[in-house]
């Protein structure tokens, strides 16, 4: 059937799009040492791949491929692997945008309680044709609508309170999209394991620094980087949901999470999923991760 492609507006036979990279969803099904993934709304439902519209034709989804693949091979698996100094040309910004520019059609709209401002939805409007423009390159860079791309290592210790227990399980290993924001600020948010891609939609009067995307080139490595304070509280409460779906998992299910594991349970000591779950019990005690049957 033939419908305008949402990125480039031609009548055209529409493909089936991911909204997040289709690469992201068979590490996480590899990852989980049992081979399958599980949605957190809705935990005893295997999820096998990601959400996915008719929204590109064929030639644009082309395009968003080529922007992932060069995402995927040089940058995600390499610092999964150790590489974690990574110089990265033009194509970094076009798949974040890319990214954000997916978010912002998938999610705006999808949650009811959301308050917008006039102005927001205007700078919704404004930015969603100005990331279009600039990936279809009518427009040398994204202008104010930025990208900013933030990796999160493992913490051991942390003066900051009140962290929910799975919070490195969370930041390494989960991944989700939203729009978020205050009456001040908006922005995309797509969170691939690890690697964290900011749209910004309304800059708001926080400060980022280290985390913005150049459009020639640049060189991802661990440093210090500055993020808006409340982006914290987003993580927390994002990790909590997401302990909270865990732990209604049913016994049955349970079950065959374990029966997985320990069928493979030589790769999953090595595996970088382990090593999250380690640093948990490390920085919140070993009633962390453990459950207790009984209860
Ligand atoms: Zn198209």
């Amino acid at each position: 059937m033939e419908a305008p492609c949402a990125f480039c507006g031609e009548r055209k036979t529409l493909v089936e799009s991911h909204v997040l990279p289709a690469f992201v969803f068979r590490w996480l099904r590899g990852r989980s040492g049992a081979g399958h993934m599980r949605n957190t709304d809705n935990p005893n439902l295997r999820v096998q791949d990601g959400l996915k519209f008719p929204w590109l034709c064929i030639d644009c989804e082309k395009l968003f491929n080529r922007y992932e693949t060069a995402f995927a091979t040089k940058v995600f698996h390499p610092w999964l692997s150790g590489n974690n100094q990574i110089s990265y040309e033009d194509w970094l910004l076009k798949f974040c945008t890319s990214i954000s520019w997916r978010v912002l059609k998938y999610a705006r709209g999808q949650n009811e309680n959301a308050q917008y401002s006039v102005e927001q939805h205007t700078l919704m409007d404004q930015a969603e044709e100005h990331w279009r423009d600039f990936l279809n390159d009518r427009v040398p860079h994204p202008a104010k609508f930025e990208q900013h791309l933030v990796i999160y290592d493992l913490v051991k210790s942390t003066n900051i309170s009140d962290l929910p227990t799975n919070f490195n399980r969370f930041m390494t290993g989960e991944v989700t999209l939203d729009i978020v924001g205050s009456d001040r600020s908006l922005m995309t948010f797509a969170k691939l394991g690890r690697f964290t891609i900011f749209g910004i939609i309304q800059k708001g009067p926080n400060k980022w620094s280290g985390t913005r995307v150049c459009v020639k080139n640049g060189v991802l490595k661990p440093d210090k980087f500055t993020i808006p304070v409340g982006l914290l509280d987003l993580f927390r409460e994002k990790a909590t949901h997401s302990a909270m779906a865990m732990s209604n998992i049913s016994s049955k299910q349970r079950a065959k999470i374990d029966k997985n594991i320990i069928d493979n349970i030589d790769a999953f000591a090595e595996s970088e999923q382990f090593e999250s779950i380690e640093v948990d019990i490390l920085m919140f005690g070993e009633d962390a991760v453990l459950r207790n049957d009984d209860s």
